[in-house]
């Protein structure tokens, strides 16, 4: 029996046919003689991450493919997104993700994301500990434009409006509370005094003014959205037998989904979560961090990113990628291998679907089933059947002998 597992999710992975690809889906038209290898050996089925006819967000998915169901954990992506960035919430906090954006006078946008601004650290350090009416703000910088807020004091809601219009031109929006609350009211009202604040010392820095010197967009407006409160979220070793899991993750959202579950954040050099992140490196990090760890959750993003872009055939094009660095977990040792998707994301939608994705589970004493490859339609007819997102890891559990009786 295997006693690890690792946990390989390709973001968006899942798609509809494609009239230009023959009526394949992309994952069906690429060659993928590794993942095809791997099915064979394997046990395939379908899975609806969040549940049938529910299109799930990535932050919502991955918590219930990891066992811990959104209807319970999740609040907001602000949560996972601070918790990727290593910001510590505390009971009663608020969480937000933001953008460092340029506006002009009228706090009209000129830019989301400043010029696609590489560092915020400068920035945020300006804003971080700021306190208003006893409320405090912890900033950190995140990658590229993006920032990662935390509002600590007595009495706040994370049931309150995002600032962002995502739209260039459009009038920044007030923070406005959603619900009656007095919490709400508060923490709206105390988050804009906190905005208009923050855009007077970021619009007189020095850091803008050489910036703007050297002809780049101001980064002068924090554009907030997200709000999520903390809540306790037991760590992955605490719930799953003392297992030690770690992360490998590119974009932000997956290395806060990592922290925010309790696992070890690896790095790896070339991890970007873009078409030309490195898989090879990632999986090659895979089979190290088996000598460590008992789970690792691993995952790739740009199979989801193409998608949304309508590119099918840098869709397909890619998955030959993952496919090719997939060579790298044919044999994992003591290992079983899972490899799903936590949404569908059509090309010809370019966004997400509730569309169910592809899983297999690879390793010693897996029931092997009929299926010869790994597609959507190929493992319709598997072994696994459909499952629920929240299914996987007991089934896991089950696979790796780490389980109680029900009963006697
Ligand atoms: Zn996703």
């Amino acid at each position: 029996m295997a006693s690890k597992i690792v946990l390989l999710v390709c973001d968006g992975l899942g798609d509809r046919p494609v009239p230009e690809l023959g009526d394949k889906t992309p994952l069906e038209a690429a060659r993928t003689p590794n993942l095809d290898r791997l099915a064979a050996r394997g046990i395939t089925g379908l899975m609806h991450s969040l549940g049938r006819g529910l299109t799930p967000g990535s932050d919502t998915s991955h918590l219930n493919i990891l066992g811990y169901d959104y209807r319970e954990y999740y609040s907001g992506r602000g949560t996972i997104e601070v918790a990727g960035l290593g910001m510590e919430l505390r009971h009663g906090d608020v969480a937000l993700r933001g953008n460092m954006g340029t506006v002009d006078a009228e706090l009209k946008i000129v830019d989301r994301r400043a010029g696609r601004i590489t560092d915020t650290s400068p920035f945020t350090a300006l804003l971080d500990g700021m306190e208003i009416e006893g409320v405090k703000f912890m900033v950190k910088p995140g990658t590229a434009h993006r920032a990662g807020i935390v509002v600590r004091g007595d009495g706040l809601s994370a049931k309150v409006t995002d600032n962002d219009p995502h739209e260039p031109g459009v009038k920044v929006w007030e923070v406005k509370p959603k619900d009656d609350s007095p919490e709400a009211a508060r923490t709206a009202a105390v988050l804009n005094k906190f905005l208009a604040r923050a855009h007077e010392i970021l619009d007189a820095c020095e850091a803008n003014k050489m910036r703007v010197a050297a002809g780049q967009p101001a980064a002068n407006y924090l554009l907030i959205r997200g709000a999520g409160f903390y809540r306790h979220v037991p760590p992955f070793s605490e719930r799953y037998f003392g297992l030690k899991a770690c992360c490998i993750a590119g974009g932000g959202l997956y290395k806060g989904i990592g922290a925010y579950t309790g696992m070890t954040l690896l790095d790896v050099p070339g991890a970007t979560a873009l078409p030309d992140s490195d898989i090879r490196a990632k999986f090659t990090r895979v089979r190290e961090a088996l000598n460590d760890f008992d789970f690792v959750f691993v995952h790739v993003k740009a199979a989801d990113s193409l998608g949304e872009d309508g590119n099918w055939k840098g869709k397909r094009d890619f998955i030959e990628r993952i496919d090719e660095a997939a060579e790298l977990l044919l044999d994992l040792p003591d290992a079983l291998l899972v490899v799903t998707a936590d949404h569908t994301t059509p090309c010809a939608l370019k966004k997400h679907s509730a569309d169910p994705v592809p899983v297999m589970i690879v390793g010693e004493g897996v029931r092997v089933d009929g299926v010869m490859a790994y597609n959507e339609r190929a493992v319709a007819s598997g072994g696994l059947g459909r499952l629920i997102g929240t299914d996987l890891m007991p089934e896991l559990m089950n696979l790796i002998g780490k389980y109680k009786l029900i009963g006697a």
